[in-house]
């Protein structure tokens, strides 16, 4: 792995009033602009210091709602003047941290809407830094829906790089993750919590963290993980198993199933003789009715690798099947809608490097297949019906990234 280097930038430089907050050798801080997604900011930067023998400690904070809050009281600040602590104890506690010997660092979520809110939210961060004079404080935040942002753990695995690339061990298995985002009723979400469940972070809200509350939120969250469903890895691929998937003559399969549900790699798998007739490709269903027509009347095999949700679209297909006399069967994809959506998440952000990289597909491809679906029968003139479940294939380290939270 190369080493990471702090490039420190002067591009967007934070408003000038804020140098009226230092005096002597202290500075504001700086930015590292080498991820584009990213904000890195840093004050006092410990890692530039000879690192220890001994594994060092981190404890690692959500930033709004956990470390300040707004001055005006709405949700989005209407400046970088517009926070103040989120409780009056946060600022001594950070100074005991540090007094510990604890790195702080934040990790923040952002999602600005122009250059103008981008700009303030940056400028905020010296003014922070300036409130904490002599603590060293680093500040993550990302900005776009990558690997990066919360729950995903970009910013933890860029976190680990920066420490051992600079000769630092941490403490990882006694490090914290304070945040405010846990599920709660008026919470906006759970990411912190399920960010640290993905990390292995021990969690904490800012009301057990700063005032010694007992915990209060829904623990396991309420999310979708892989792991939630409770038959995943014990069913069998293909139902009924006992008959070979791919047939030698004339014929049509149909896929029945939501997107990222493994239809096109199950096409890749058993049907890679089979002529491949997909919309996403092709556009519209009449030009895949044309390809399909002139595959079959040449004699050749045909596999519509579409979701093919309801019964009057897979009417098309049974009308082409009389047509040009060929049997019809259809391949039910079982995965769950959710299962399908946290595909579509992974193979966004983490699809494997040798894999043709997918854009992430809107949440109302998702929908609209779940209102339309009706289950695909034998009584609609098929041939045979078989059912596919969805079935993990990958390396054990894809695994792991797999079955995280990735929303
Ligand atoms: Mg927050």
């Amino acid at each position: 792995m190369s080493k990471r280097k702090l490039t420190e930038s002067t591009a967007e430089p934070p408003a000038k009033k804020v140098h009226s907050f230092f005096t002597g050798n202290l500075t504001p801080g700086s930015f590292d602009d080498s991820i584009p997604s990213l904000v890195h900011f840093f004050h006092l930067d410990p890692l530039k210091a000879e690192p220890p023998s001994e594994p060092i400690q981190i404890v690692l904070y959500d930033l709004d709602g956990t470390l300040i809050t707004t001055r005006s009281g709405k949700t989005f600040p209407k400046g970088s003047d517009d926070w103040k602590w989120w409780d009056d104890s946060v600022p001594n506690r950070l100074k005991q941290d540090h007094k510990d010997g604890k790195h702080v660092i934040v990790l923040s979520n952002q999602a600005f809407k122009g250059p103008k809110v981008r700009r303030e939210w940056r400028g905020k961060l010296p003014l922070i830094a300036a409130k904490l004079s002599n603590i060293p404080l680093r500040v993550l935040a990302a900005l776009e829906k990558d690997v990066y942002r919360k729950p995903r753990t970009g910013m933890i695995g860029l976190l680990r790089e920066l420490y051992q690339d600079n000769g630092w061990t941490v403490d990882w298995s006694n490090a914290v993750y304070v945040g405010d985002a846990a599920g709660r009723k008026g919470d906006h979400s759970n990411t912190d919590f399920t960010m640290a469940l993905n990390a292995g972070i021990k969690f904490v809200t800012p009301e057990e963290h700063f005032l010694g509350r007992p915990p209060a939120y829904p623990n396991p969250p309420i999310s979708f993980r892989p792991r939630s469903i409770e038959d995943l890895d014990s069913l069998p691929l293909v139902m009924p198993s006992s008959t070979p998937i791919a047939r030698d003559k004339k014929e049509i399969v149909i896929f029945v199933g939501p997107p990222a549900a493994g239809k096109t790699s199950f096409y890749r798998r058993y049907f890679s003789d089979y002529e491949h007739v997909n919309q996403d490709t092709l556009k519209t269903k009449e030009k895949c009715i044309l390809v399909a027509r002139e595959h079959l009347l040449g004699g050749r095999r045909v596999v519509v690798d579409n979701t093919n949700r309801d019964v009057a679209t897979r009417k098309l297909w049974l009308n082409l099947a009389r047509e040009v006399d060929a049997p019809i069967r259809i391949f039910h994809f079982a995965c769950p809608v959710d299962l399908a959506r946290h595909n579509n998440r992974y193979r966004a952000f983490f699809a494997p490097k040798d894999e043709p990289k997918r854009e992430i597909l809107p949440e109302s491809a998702f929908a609209s297949y779940k209102s339309g679906f009706e289950p695909p029968t034998l009584k609609e003139g098929f041939d045979e019906l078989r059912t596919v479940n969805f079935v993990w294939d990958g390396t054990d380290e894809q695994r792991i990234l797999w079955d995280q939270y990735l929303a």
